[in-house]
Formats: structure tokens, C-alpha cells, sequence
């Protein structure tokens, strides 16, 4: 996608600062972070989100699950951490490019709202 900043991080047409780099995912910090350690991982293939995948595709989440346990080690979340994907307007998703939030490194809130 032309217009897509994740797209353009992969890219390198933006700047990022990456963490984990492999032939199908990109992991960097979020410009934003909401606790001492916020990554985004996200895979190199385009999908708007979770509901653009389908059974063939379906399984790159697996592997970026895999990403974020290795992460979470690297960045000894070692009390845990919380995981994150948002879908869609109500979804609070405001980068239509599927990504998953690692969040961690202080004991998180309770609310999922
Ligand atoms: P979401 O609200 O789930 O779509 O998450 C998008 C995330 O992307 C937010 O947490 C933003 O802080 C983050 N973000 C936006 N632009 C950038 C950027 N250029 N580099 C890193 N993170 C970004
Ligand atoms: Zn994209």
C-alpha cells in the first residue's frame, strides 16, 4: 500500500527504531510508548487487520507471537506483559496496517476499555 506508514517504515522511507528484523516481520518502539517498554510488531506483507486475514494467511500472527515471547525475554518483561491488536474504528485502530502492541515493563491495568 502507497499510503500506509508501516508500509514506509518497511520501506525505510521513514525512520523507525527497529528491534527485530526478519524476511516476513519488523518489530521497532512505538513513538508513543504507553509504558517503559511499547514494540510494534508487524508483518512486512500488507493486511489491513486481523479481519483482512484468511487460513493462508493466517499464519504469520503465529509466527509474530513467537517474535514477541522472544522480545519479551530480550527486554526481560520477566513478571509479563500484555499483547495488543486493534481492529477498526471502535477497535481504537488508527494505522491500517495489522500490528501487534507489546506492552510491558510495569504492572498493567486491569481495564481492557
Ligand atoms: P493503533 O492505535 O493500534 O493503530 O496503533 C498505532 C500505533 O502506532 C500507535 O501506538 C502510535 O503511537 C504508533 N505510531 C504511529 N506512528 C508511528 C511511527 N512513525 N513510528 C512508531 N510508531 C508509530
Ligand atoms: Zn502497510
Amino acid at each position: 500500500m502507497n499510503d500506509c506508514l508501516f508500509c514506509k517504515i518497511i520501506k525505510g522511507e521513514i525512520p523507525s527504531s527497529k528491534v527485530y528484523e526478519d524476511d516476513s516481520i519488523l518489530a521497532f518502539k512505538d513513538i508513543n510508548p504507553q509504558a517503559p517498554v511499547h514494540i510494534l510488531i508487524i508483518p512486512k506483507e500488507h493486511y489491513d487487520s486481523v479481519d483482512a486475514l484468511t487460513e493462508e494467511t493466517a499464519p504469520i500472527v503465529g509466527k509474530i507471537m513467537l517474535v514477541a515471547k522472544q522480545l519479551a525475554a530480550e527486554f526481560h518483561l520477566d513478571n509479563g506483559y500484555r499483547l495488543v491488536t486493534n481492529i477498526g474504528e471502535n477497535g481504537g485502530q488508527t494505522v491500517k496496517h495489522l500490528h501487534f502492541h507489546l506492552v510491558g515493563g510495569v504492572k498493567l491495568s486491569e481495564k481492557m476499555n
